[in-house]
């Protein structure tokens, strides 16, 4: 992932290694150069714009006596500025006071959303939690399966409607959920939400209703980095329709650009707080936007 703005800003910042002293016209070709990557890796245009203000206004105040050369204080300054737009700390998991802790997921269709449950409930239990994973997916005839099969290899148990007993009602299953937990002690409850293809209207009411029907202590929207500028907008309609408190971003590993990553928290205000980079159960971490950076200046 962020091959193509990796390469880019090294280029970029090579070119100015063998400065003494960076002039205003450099400082300004560099800030050029630095939009274009960011352009060309997908990033929404007003992160670019606020990104490329504020990297040129602390590059003219630098002060040039100092540890760094005038391209190392660069790229400290577009390393400082990268895990400021990645959301700056990471931020950690919520726990109710008392519990059990209720995470509610929501997103597209085939964003991931499903496997992340899995994931999200193996790194819990991993840490010595027990978590129940919730199928308020009833739209899509084998979600409940699927979400069991998760379910299984992540090792942790599985609340939903039994087979056979018709559509369902989804706000009904997630809210007896919690009682089922409390019951069984679990203290994390994962609600799985049904996705759509696109956004509609019912997609939306019906988040909104298991939403107020579980009162989650963290909503996390799930979107597939890998749909790049379209993640913003869909970002955007899951923040008026239903809220969220962070973001969970999937298939990072299938994104080369990384546009979604670097806009996603200046659009919505919202953290990324979790990683999907694969497949597998594994593939699959808390956020840190200081390691991304890193990685992206790598
Ligand atoms: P849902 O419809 O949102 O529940 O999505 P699913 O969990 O069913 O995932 C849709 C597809 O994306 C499946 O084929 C998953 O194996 C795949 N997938 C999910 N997360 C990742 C990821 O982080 N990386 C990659 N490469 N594929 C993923």
């Amino acid at each position: 992932m962020f091959e193509t703005l990796s390469d880019r800003l090294t280029s970029v910042f090579s070119s100015l290694r063998s400065k003494g002293r960076l002039s205003d016209a450099d400082i300004d070709a560099t800030c050029r150069e630095i939009r274009i990557a960011l352009l060309e890796a997908d990033v929404a245009l007003p992160v670019v714009k606020d990104f490329v203000a504020r990297v040129k206004e602390r590059a003219r105040g630098a002060e040039v006596s100092g540890a760094l050369n005038p391209a190392q204080q660069v790229v400290k300054i577009v390393n400082d500025e990268l895990i400021e737009i990645l959301g700056g700390e990471t931020r950690r998991l919520r726990y109710a006071k008392t519990p059990p802790t209720v995470v509610m997921l929501a997103g597209l269709q085939g964003s991931g959303k499903t496997t992340l449950a899995g994931k999200l409930a193996k790194w819990l239990r991993d840490q010595g939690h027990a978590p129940l994973l919730v199928a308020a997916d009833l739209q899509r005839p084998n979600a409940v399966q699927q979400l069991s099969v998760v379910a299984e290899r992540a090792g942790v148990a599985v609340y939903a409607p039994e087979p056979g007993n018709g559509v369902g009602d989804p706000v009904a299953v997630a809210r007896q959920s919690i009682d089922h937990a409390r019951r069984q002690q679990h203290d994390i409850v994962i609600v799985d939400t049904a996705g759509r293809l696109g956004i509609d209207q019912e997609l939306m009411r019906q988040a909104a209703d298991i939403r107020d029907a579980v009162t989650p202590d963290e909503v996390l929207f799930v979107v597939d980095a890998m749909i790049g500028q379209d993640a913003v907008s869909t970002a955007q309609a899951f923040m008026d329709g239903v809220g969220f408190d962070g973001v969970v971003l999937t298939k990072l590993d299938g994104d080369a650009r990384g546009g979604a990553a670097l806009s996603v928290r200046h659009v919505t205000g919202r953290p990324i707080m979790f990683a999907s980079t694969g497949e597998k159960l594994e593939d699959f971490d808390a956020f840190h936007p200081d390691r991304m950076a890193g990685r992206i200046l790598d």
